[in-house]
């Protein structure tokens, strides 16, 4: 049976509507009021986003700026979570019509990672530095299914030794049924992310063209199933240049308003992934509704005012000059030095230099470069997995975080992995820029917090690792 618009909780009619209403066109006064209460850190509606998303003076434009990097600093500081993608296997049935992944790409060398591999692939990260791992699939297992998924999570979690390890990982992989994510919550991943890619369901039904992922509710409901089946961190994202991305903010923000209306909680990201060109999948580089760097801006500055402690998650997908921006309008969690081919951090194999990867990349920089580059424009670098790991997730991060109690936890737990990195793993320069970094940001945290920071700090000098509070 073919899905109506109005039967999910996405109600395209009257997010149309509001796109077009009068009640949300941005005059100066409404725009100014909005913006001046979005200080509270409340948090907008649907609507009264449809009207930010409606903004087109460059003077109202500037001021939500202004107001999406208050927020941004007053909730996460200077922050940046660094993570790396794992992609695990390129084999996939379905037929999106953007992705290089897609089932009738046969020019593309598919394969799939079996332990041994995982593992040397997560090695390389590790001796890069890096403690989060983003695992990502196409839809088709190898022969075991589902377990597949399972495996390969134990195996990066097994992977390295003592502290040099891989202390979360998050899944991003095809929607699953209730017992298969109480099957993934039982391995201890961080985040279960998925992304709906278009919430616009003729647009959605148009780009995917063939395979389990044609069924828009199934994949719209995987967040709920997820929830139920107990994973407290869920991460949900739109592909930017497929839809409008005025009418995918609404939707998007009617679903984490959904999440948070049946599990008391929202969802603990958003990602703004853009669409780049793809090898075997002309959609990319042709994209039905392109979003510019300007609307990129917006959209990063909208979701940051709307839904201010829910983390947005920008990748390697975007240029570094955007990435610089960016981090400053809302971006909370980065990846670096990031591959899209299964395969891609150790050594080329041979057999497999055919084209592998998944899209092309903006930012190819190593981590060092990048963690030098967030470090000399002031920003810090966090390799923290404190909250996860103390069970700090869903509903109770939510509570630590709104009243503002989480920070004292963030950031000395920020310096201390970043000391850590820059110890274990820096080049000379990165070590350098990342010592000015870390006093800089001593001198500005309040007296408990650098106090605290400053013990932690003191036990990574002295060869703890793994330090957290
Ligand atoms: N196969 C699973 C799925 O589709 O949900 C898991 C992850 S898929 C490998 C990761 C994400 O890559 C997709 O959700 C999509 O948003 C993104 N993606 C696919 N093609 C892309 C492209 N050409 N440019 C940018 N992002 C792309
Ligand atoms: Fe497969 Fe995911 Fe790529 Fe679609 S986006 S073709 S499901 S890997």
């Amino acid at each position: 049976m073919t899905l109506t618009t109005t039967q999910t909780f996405i109600d395209h009619q009257r997010i149309e509507a509001l796109l077009r209403s009068p009640a949300t066109t941005p005059d100066p006064g409404r725009v100014g009021e909005l913006l001046d209460r979005a200080m509270d850190l409340k948090g907008l509606t649907t609507e009264e986003a449809a009207v930010l998303t409606r903004v087109t003076d460059p003077e109202a434009i500037g001021r939500m700026y202004e107001v999406a990097r208050t927020i941004k600093d007053t909730i996460y500081g200077r922050r940046l979570v660094i993570f790396a993608p794992l992609y695990i296997s390129n084999i996939c049935q379905n037929e999106c019509l953007y992705c290089g992944f897609r089932a009738s790409n046969r020019d593309l060398d598919r394969r799939a990672l079996d332990a041994p591999e995982i593992t040397q692939q997560v090695q390389a990260l590790i001796d890069q530095g890096h403690k989060r791992v983003l695992l990502v699939a196409g839809e088709g297992y190898p022969e075991d299914g589902f377990d597949y998924v399972l495996r390969a999570v134990r195996a990066v979690y097994a992977a390295g030794e003592g502290a040099a390890n891989i202390r979360r990982v998050n899944v991003n992989v095809a929607p699953l049924t209730i017992e298969e994510f109480r099957r993934l919550a039982g391995e201890a991943i961080g985040t279960y992310q998925l992304f709906q890619e278009t919430y616009h369901h003729p647009t959605y039904l148009e780009v995917h063209a063939g395979g389990r992922k044609r069924d828009y509710a199934w994949r719209l409901e995987a967040m709920d199933r997820a929830m139920e089946a107990g994973i407290d961190d869920v991460g949900i994202g739109v592909l930017f240049g497929l839809a409008d991305w005025r009418f995918e903010i609404l939707a998007m923000l009617e679903h984490a308003q959904h999440l948070e209306t049946q599990f008391g909680v929202g969802p603990h990201t958003i990602s703004v992934p853009r669409l780049e060109p793809a090898p075997g999948a002309p959609l990319a580089t042709d994209p039905p509704q392109p979003v510019s760097d300007d609307e990129f801006k917006r959209i990063v500055a909208i979701l940051r005012i709307a839904v201010p402690y829910t983390g947005i998650i920008l990748s390697t997908r975007e240029s570094i000059a955007m990435r610089r921006a960016a981090f400053d309008l809302g971006v909370s969690q980065i990846s670096a030095g990031s591959r899209t081919e299964p395969g891609g951090y150790a050594a080329a194999h041979p057999g497999h230099e055919r084209e592998s990867c998944q899209f092309a990349l903006g930012d190819h920089r190593s981590l060092d470069e990048v963690i030098g580059d967030c470090a000399r424009l002031g920003y810090i670098p966090s390799f923290c997995t404190a909250c996860y790991r103390l069970g700090r997730t869903g509903a109770d991060f939510m509570d630590l975080a709104k009243p503002g109690a989480i920070k004292s936890h963030c950031d000395p737990n920020a310096l201390a992995t970043f000391m850590e990195y820059l110890l274990d793993y820096a080049s000379e320069d990165t070590q350098r820029a990342g010592r000015q970094c870390i006093d800089r940001a001593l001198a500005d945290l309040p007296t408990a917090a650098a106090s605290r920071a400053r013990q932690m700090l003191a036990e990574v000098q002295a060869g703890r690792r793994d330090v957290f509070c």
